[in-house]
């Protein structure tokens, strides 16, 4: 059976967030089967909480935030929600010490790095997934992004075009067999990146106070500005299917099928997801009930401390 996951202890952590430059704290706590990732405002009083949901995401230009009906947001959640498909996170409580998330290095890396040294524990209960069941797709202008069945697994296929001097056209196209082991490695440490012209606007505007070239890759009319370089060198598509990754999650179960896209963005990843949703004959929630795991859709990385 592939069982639900939550992480073995519980542990908190601290960075900077992007939108105010100050430090914020998250505290992970371990979550019973059928909880899903849900996260608690501590800053509020009362405490607002919040179950992550495809109808709470609004992506907000800067990133994707979870917004409730009274407009309560957490935001900077999407290279968290990515390390937890990647890793096979079903359940989890998230309490933040403020309305965003830390951006640490502006990728996934560090939460995988952090997941995978508390431990995940697997719980007695069969994790769900979605299998497609015909093609969704939904446009915006030339940008489209689409779901369809496929045998086994979870394939990605998506090509970006920026038209910059910095990014190599023979370099906008990625695609992958989604497994936790080929997203720690593939994905998990490319980072955000943005043009230093929005960076001046944003700043200018007393936006995106945390941002640096400590948490995203900059780029000026011609070039690359971090003096590190590029982590891969295709960093850019391969952040952008991390983003893909984690939109795609936000509903925390794993998607059986073969997602494809063209220039696609947090919120038309978001519109798919919905799409997909929005009629039951478009999917099946499954489970792997009987026998074992291996060769089972996902080779999820980690070592749940709790054996079956
Ligand atoms: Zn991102």
């Amino acid at each position: 059976m592939i069982k639900q996951r939550t992480i073995s202890r519980a542990f908190s952590a601290a960075g900077i967030g992007l939108h105010s430059g100050a430090r914020v704290e998250v505290a992970f706590s371990p979550a019973p089967p059928g909880t899903g990732i849900v996260y608690t405002r501590t800053d509020l009083s009362p405490r607002v909480v919040m179950r992550c949901h495809p109808d709470l995401v609004l992506d907000t230009h800067l990133c994707t935030a979870l917004v409730n009906g009274d407009g309560i947001r957490i935001s900077t959640v999407e290279h968290l929600t990515a390390a937890l498909s990647a890793l096979g996170i079903d359940n989890l409580l998230v309490d933040v010490s403020a309305p965003e998330l830390p951006i640490l290095d502006g990728s996934s890396m560090p939460f995988i790095y952090l997941f995978e040294s508390v431990g995940l524990k697997e719980l007695p209960a069969p994790k769900e997934f979605l299998k497609v069941l015909r093609k969704v797709r939904v446009e915006d202008g030339d940008k489209w992004a689409e779901l369809n069945p496929r045998e086994s697994g979870f394939g990605l296929d998506l090509t970006i075009d920026f038209n910059h001097p910095a990014i190599d056209r023979d370099l906008e196209h990625f695609e992958m067999d989604f497994s936790g082991e080929g997203f720690a490695k593939e994905l998990s440490r490319a980072r955000t990146f943005c043009f230093m012209r929005d960076v001046e606007y944003m700043h200018a505007h007393h936006l995106a106070l945390g941002g640096s070239l400590d948490n995203a890759v900059v780029l000026d009319d011609n070039r690359v500005m971090n003096p590190d370089g590029l982590r891969y060198k295709d960093e850019f598509v391969k952040h952008k299917m991390l983003d893909c990754c984690g939109d795609l999650y936000m509903g925390t179960r794993s998607i059986l099928g073969s997602f494809s896209a063209y220039k696609t963005g947090h919120s038309l990843n978001n519109r798919l997801l919905r799409a997909l949703l929005s009629d039951s004959a478009n999917y099946r929630v499954v489970t792997f009930d009987a026998g074992g795991d291996q060769g089972g859709p996902l080779a999820f990385i980690g070592h749940p401390a709790e054996a079956s």
